[in-house]
């Protein structure tokens, strides 16, 4: 059955999307079958593995308006082991056209249910918001991983992100966990990300990965070319890095 992870925090460019494409790209290298589903209206995610957003026929904005069933928006082979639920931009308007309906919070897990079994493992990119976008994905998730970004404040509105999976736990999906704390971009040539890895190391009582994700600028370089970093620079220090984080969420789950 397949686990299903969701990348999350509210703060924008914290390495989300970087790191649920290569999470996603070092699991299918490792011969797992991966879905990767776009919950961001931005689409970075889904050109970021390769898919032309703008050419996708369904996406998960008719997923989530109720315009089309799962396995027609699913995008198959995107890469060897990789399945793309895409978005783009249109996924912004899903949000006003849910209003008033019901039960909201479980129209994505509803349609994921159906095709959960057929994956290793569902890696979700979610938006910077704490919106109804990322109440479906969390609501979906068996966990979440959060990406913070070794910068001076990494810590502002993780408690706030902390309490909303606490609140989605209790109220839509009681089987909701906070999988890890994954720190990205640190530069070892600062004393800032060492002290920021201390610092929420001591204020943070939650799981954090050994693995780090260093500042590469190769990380930064591959979406522009519609493939992960695995693909793109395979002996690059980022690529090796995912690599390491893939193991550990892999022996975490089977712990
Ligand atoms: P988010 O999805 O949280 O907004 P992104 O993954 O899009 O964050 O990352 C923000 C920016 O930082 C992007 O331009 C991305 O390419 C870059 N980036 C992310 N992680 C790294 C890294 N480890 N090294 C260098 N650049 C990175
Ligand atoms: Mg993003």
């Amino acid at each position: 059955m397949g686990r299903i992870i969701a990348i999350a925090n509210q703060k924008g460019g914290v390495g989300k999307t970087t790191t649920a494409i290569n999470l996603s790209s070092s699991l299918a290298s490792m011969g797992k079958k991966v879905l990767s589903l776009d919950m961001d209206p931005q689409g970075n995610m889904t050109s970021g593995l390769g898919v032309d957003k703008d050419e996708a026929e369904k996406t998960v904005y008719d997923l989530i308006i109720g315009n089309a069933g799962v396995e027609e928006c699913i995008c198959r082979d995107a890469l060897e082991n990789i399945d793309v639920l895409p978005s783009n931009i249109d996924l912004s308007a899903a949000e006003i056209e849910l209003i008033g309906v019901d039960n909201k919070e479980y129209i994505l897990k509803n349609e994921i249910d159906k095709v959960k079994d057929n994956y290793d493992f569902i890696i979700i990119d979610c938006p910077p918001a704490l919106s109804m976008l990322t109440i479906n994905a969390m609501t979906t998730a068996d966990s979440v991983i959060v990406p913070i970004q070794c910068e001076y404040y990494a810590l502002e509105g993780l408690s706030q992100l902390i309490h909303t999976i606490e609140l989605v736990k209790e109220r839509l999906n009681p089987h909701l966990e906070i999988e890890g704390v994954v720190f990205t971009m640190y530069d070892a040539r600062t004393n800032l990300s060492l002290q920021v890895v201390e610092n929420v190391k001591d204020n943070l009582n939650q799981n954090i990965y050994k693995t780090i994700i260093p500042r590469n600028i190769r990380l930064a370089e591959a979406p522009s070319y519609g493939m992960p970093i695995n693909l793109y620079d395979p002996k690059s220090t980022g690529a090796e890095s995912y690599m390491l984080l893939a193991e550990e969420v892999i022996n975490k789950g089977e712990e």
